[in-house]
């Protein structure tokens, strides 16, 4: 079992439980944005991302600017 700080793993609608996606088989970027879950099963895409606070920092600063305008 992979460890993690979720209560219960997010899951893929066709194959169930996804697992926490190791920090080398991500992009600077992609570990700014959060906490990425995949699908265990072969060849399929479906991935979970948690934001991280500074995504969700910078969403909310997005949205007082288009706010504004
Ligand atoms: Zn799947």
């Amino acid at each position: 079992m992979t460890t993690t700080d979720l209560a219960t793993l997010p899951t893929c609608n066709t194959h169930g439980q996804m697992t926490l996606r190791p920090a080398d088989r991500q992009s600077a970027e992609q570990r700014w944005c959060g906490t990425w879950y995949d699908c265990a099963a072969h060849r399929c895409l479906t991935s979970v991302l948690l934001p991280s606070p500074a995504l969700m920092a910078q969403l909310a600063e997005q949205a007082t600017r288009a706010g504004a305008r």
